[in-house]
Protein backbone atom coordinates (compact mmCIF):
# COMPACT_ATOMS: atom_id res chain seq x y z
CA UNK A 1 0.00 0.00 0.00
CA UNK A 2 1.44 3.18 -1.09
CA UNK A 3 0.32 6.31 1.62
CA UNK A 4 0.92 10.09 -0.04
CA UNK A 5 0.42 12.47 3.11
CA UNK A 6 2.42 14.96 3.86
CA UNK A 7 1.47 15.17 7.59
CA UNK A 8 4.41 12.50 9.68
CA UNK A 9 1.86 11.93 12.88
CA UNK A 10 -0.56 10.35 10.57
CA UNK A 11 1.82 8.50 8.04
CA UNK A 12 3.07 7.01 11.66
CA UNK A 13 -0.09 6.00 13.08
CA UNK A 14 -1.39 4.37 9.44
CA UNK A 15 1.84 2.87 8.86
CA UNK A 16 1.32 1.37 13.06
CA UNK A 17 -1.95 0.26 12.15
CA UNK A 18 -1.25 -1.44 8.44
CA UNK A 19 1.76 -3.10 9.59
CA UNK A 20 -0.08 -4.58 12.44
CA UNK A 21 -2.52 -5.91 9.80
CA UNK A 22 0.68 -7.82 8.04
CA UNK A 23 0.80 -5.09 4.92
CA UNK A 24 3.65 -3.56 3.51
CA UNK A 25 3.23 0.71 3.90
CA UNK A 26 5.03 2.64 1.79
CA UNK A 27 5.29 6.02 2.73
CA UNK A 28 5.47 9.23 0.34
CA UNK A 29 5.27 13.09 2.08
CA UNK A 30 4.54 14.52 -1.17
CA UNK A 31 2.58 14.09 -4.58
CA UNK A 32 5.52 13.85 -7.02
CA UNK A 33 7.36 11.23 -4.81
CA UNK A 34 3.89 9.81 -4.63
CA UNK A 35 3.89 8.80 -7.81
CA UNK A 36 7.47 7.23 -8.24
CA UNK A 37 6.35 5.13 -6.00
CA UNK A 38 3.15 3.93 -7.45
CA UNK A 39 4.94 3.70 -10.76
CA UNK A 40 8.54 1.78 -9.40
CA UNK A 41 6.22 -0.26 -6.90
CA UNK A 42 3.14 -1.31 -8.58
CA UNK A 43 1.11 -1.11 -5.15
CA UNK A 44 -2.55 -2.82 -4.60
CA UNK A 45 -3.80 0.68 -3.41
CA UNK A 46 -3.10 3.59 -2.50
CA UNK A 47 -4.04 6.17 0.35
CA UNK A 48 -3.99 9.83 -1.14
CA UNK A 49 -4.23 13.16 0.82
CA UNK A 50 -6.09 15.34 -0.90
CA UNK A 51 -4.01 18.61 0.96
CA UNK A 52 -0.30 18.29 -0.54
CA UNK A 53 2.12 20.66 -0.42
CA UNK A 54 3.03 21.24 -4.41
CA UNK A 55 1.18 18.89 -6.43
CA UNK A 56 -2.49 18.43 -4.67
CA UNK A 57 -3.89 15.04 -4.08
CA UNK A 58 -6.65 15.77 -7.04
CA UNK A 59 -3.43 16.32 -9.73
CA UNK A 60 -1.92 13.39 -8.25
CA UNK A 61 -5.20 11.23 -8.83
CA UNK A 62 -5.45 12.66 -12.02
CA UNK A 63 -2.34 11.36 -13.19
CA UNK A 64 -2.58 7.91 -11.62
CA UNK A 65 -5.06 7.39 -13.60
CA UNK A 66 -3.59 8.32 -16.73
CA UNK A 67 -1.27 4.96 -16.37
CA UNK A 68 -2.54 2.83 -13.25
CA UNK A 69 -6.52 1.48 -12.47
CA UNK A 70 -4.97 0.91 -8.39
CA UNK A 71 -7.22 1.30 -6.05
CA UNK A 72 -6.95 4.89 -4.74
CA UNK A 73 -8.90 5.95 -1.57
CA UNK A 74 -8.85 10.10 -1.05
CA UNK A 75 -8.45 11.40 2.33
CA UNK A 76 -10.00 14.50 2.59
CA UNK A 77 -10.08 17.16 6.15
CA UNK A 78 -13.49 18.21 5.66
CA UNK A 79 -16.37 16.63 4.58
CA UNK A 80 -17.61 19.94 2.34
CA UNK A 81 -14.54 18.47 0.14
CA UNK A 82 -15.49 15.47 -0.20
CA UNK A 83 -18.29 17.30 -2.66
CA UNK A 84 -16.07 19.36 -4.23
CA UNK A 85 -13.59 16.62 -4.97
CA UNK A 86 -16.48 14.04 -5.87
CA UNK A 87 -17.84 16.91 -8.30
CA UNK A 88 -14.36 16.79 -10.50
CA UNK A 89 -14.73 13.35 -11.39
CA UNK A 90 -11.05 12.30 -10.71
CA UNK A 91 -11.54 8.50 -10.43
CA UNK A 92 -10.93 8.06 -6.71
CA UNK A 93 -12.34 4.61 -5.71
CA UNK A 94 -13.68 6.35 -1.95
CA UNK A 95 -13.06 9.04 0.31
CA UNK A 96 -12.55 8.95 4.19
CA UNK A 97 -12.89 12.02 5.93
CA UNK A 98 -9.92 13.35 8.62
CA UNK A 99 -10.19 12.11 11.27
CA UNK A 100 -10.72 9.03 10.42
CA UNK A 101 -10.41 5.90 12.45
CA UNK A 102 -7.45 3.82 11.16
CA UNK A 103 -9.22 0.59 11.47
CA UNK A 104 -11.67 1.90 8.99
CA UNK A 105 -9.50 2.67 6.56
CA UNK A 106 -7.60 -0.91 7.06
CA UNK A 107 -11.43 -2.22 6.54
CA UNK A 108 -11.70 -0.08 3.51
CA UNK A 109 -8.47 -1.15 2.20
CA UNK A 110 -9.17 -4.85 2.53
CA UNK A 111 -12.62 -4.34 1.12
CA UNK A 112 -11.34 -2.69 -2.14
CA UNK A 113 -8.32 -5.36 -2.40
CA UNK A 114 -10.90 -8.47 -1.59
CA UNK A 115 -13.09 -7.08 -4.74
CA UNK A 116 -9.80 -7.07 -7.02
CA UNK A 117 -8.63 -10.32 -5.99
CA UNK A 118 -11.94 -12.35 -6.27
CA UNK A 119 -11.89 -15.11 -8.92
CA UNK A 120 -12.71 -13.96 -12.06
CA UNK A 121 -16.18 -14.30 -13.12
CA UNK A 122 -17.45 -16.67 -16.04
CA UNK A 123 -16.92 -14.88 -19.01
CA UNK A 124 -20.45 -13.42 -20.18
CA UNK A 125 -22.03 -10.95 -22.40
CA UNK A 126 -24.62 -8.87 -21.57
CA UNK A 127 -27.11 -7.41 -24.09
CA UNK A 128 -28.73 -3.94 -23.31
CA UNK A 129 -30.74 -2.27 -25.83
CA UNK A 130 -27.60 -2.39 -28.97
CA UNK A 131 -24.88 -2.29 -26.21
CA UNK A 132 -22.81 -5.13 -25.59
CA UNK A 133 -21.47 -5.33 -22.08
CA UNK A 134 -18.86 -8.19 -22.11
CA UNK A 135 -17.67 -9.45 -18.80
CA UNK A 136 -14.69 -11.14 -20.13
CA UNK A 137 -12.71 -8.71 -22.57
CA UNK A 138 -14.66 -6.12 -19.71
CA UNK A 139 -15.56 -3.65 -22.53
CA UNK A 140 -18.61 -1.95 -23.58
CA UNK A 141 -19.39 -2.13 -27.67
CA UNK A 142 -21.74 0.68 -28.63
CA UNK A 143 -24.47 -0.99 -31.49
CA UNK A 144 -21.81 1.69 -33.72
CA UNK A 145 -18.12 2.79 -33.25
CA UNK A 146 -15.52 1.82 -31.06
CA UNK A 147 -15.82 -0.50 -27.56
CA UNK A 148 -15.22 1.71 -25.13
CA UNK A 149 -13.15 0.63 -21.43
CA UNK A 150 -14.46 1.88 -18.49
CA UNK A 151 -12.01 1.47 -15.42
CA UNK A 152 -12.68 -1.63 -13.40
CA UNK A 153 -14.82 0.02 -10.60
CA UNK A 154 -17.19 1.99 -13.36
CA UNK A 155 -17.38 -1.86 -15.74
CA UNK A 156 -18.12 -3.58 -11.82
CA UNK A 157 -20.99 -0.91 -11.29
CA UNK A 158 -22.58 -1.60 -14.80
CA UNK A 159 -22.16 -5.16 -14.76
CA UNK A 160 -23.78 -5.33 -11.48
CA UNK A 161 -26.60 -3.28 -12.85
CA UNK A 162 -26.68 -5.55 -15.72
CA UNK A 163 -26.33 -9.00 -14.08
CA UNK A 164 -30.03 -7.41 -12.55
CA UNK A 165 -31.35 -5.73 -15.15
CA UNK A 166 -34.95 -5.11 -13.97
CA UNK A 167 -34.44 -4.80 -10.93
CA UNK A 168 -33.97 -1.59 -8.59
CA UNK A 169 -30.71 -0.97 -6.86
CA UNK A 170 -30.56 1.07 -3.92
CA UNK A 171 -27.24 2.90 -3.22
CA UNK A 172 -26.74 0.83 0.00
CA UNK A 173 -27.13 -2.95 -2.60
CA UNK A 174 -24.71 -1.28 -4.63
CA UNK A 175 -22.16 -0.36 -2.64
CA UNK A 176 -21.75 -3.42 -0.72
CA UNK A 177 -21.86 -5.46 -3.97
CA UNK A 178 -19.81 -3.17 -5.83
CA UNK A 179 -17.26 -1.78 -3.60
CA UNK A 180 -17.46 -4.37 -0.81
CA UNK A 181 -18.51 -2.92 2.28
CA UNK A 182 -21.01 -2.19 4.69
CA UNK A 183 -22.87 1.05 4.16
CA UNK A 184 -20.77 3.86 6.27
CA UNK A 185 -23.36 6.95 4.19
CA UNK A 186 -20.51 7.31 1.17
CA UNK A 187 -23.78 7.25 -1.27
CA UNK A 188 -22.07 9.99 -3.37
CA UNK A 189 -19.58 7.18 -4.80
CA UNK A 190 -22.31 5.75 -6.20
CA UNK A 191 -23.69 8.32 -7.61
CA UNK A 192 -20.60 10.13 -9.13
CA UNK A 193 -19.87 6.80 -10.88
CA UNK A 194 -22.92 6.70 -12.28
CA UNK A 195 -22.11 9.85 -13.82
CA UNK A 196 -19.54 8.66 -15.15
CA UNK A 197 -20.53 6.04 -16.99
CA UNK A 198 -23.01 8.25 -18.39
CA UNK A 199 -20.78 10.57 -19.78
CA UNK A 200 -18.17 7.63 -21.02
CA UNK A 201 -21.40 5.66 -22.66
CA UNK A 202 -23.49 7.92 -23.74
CA UNK A 203 -26.98 6.82 -24.15
CA UNK A 204 -26.32 3.80 -21.71
CA UNK A 205 -29.82 3.13 -20.07
CA UNK A 206 -29.09 3.69 -16.94
CA UNK A 207 -32.62 5.05 -15.05
CA UNK A 208 -32.15 6.83 -11.90
CA UNK A 209 -35.28 5.87 -9.61
CA UNK A 210 -35.49 8.62 -7.47
CA UNK A 211 -35.85 8.18 -3.91
CA UNK A 212 -34.73 4.42 -4.69
CA UNK A 213 -31.73 3.79 -6.82
CA UNK A 214 -30.60 3.15 -10.12
CA UNK A 215 -31.21 0.36 -12.65
CA UNK A 216 -31.11 -0.80 -16.62
CA UNK A 217 -34.59 -1.68 -17.63
CA UNK A 218 -35.17 -5.07 -18.72
CA1 LIG B 1 -2.08 17.20 4.21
Amino acid sequence: VVLIEDEEAIADLVRMYFEQEGYRLIHAPTGERGLDAVRDRDPRAVLLDLGLPGMDGIEVCRRIRGFSDVPVIMLTARDAEVDKIVGLEIGADDYVTKPFSPRELVARVRAVLRRSEEAPRTAAVVEVDGWEIDSGRREVRPSEGDPIRPTAREFDLLWYLAENRGLVLSRGQILEAVWGYDYFGETRTVDVHIRQLRKKLDGIPIETVWGVGYRIAD
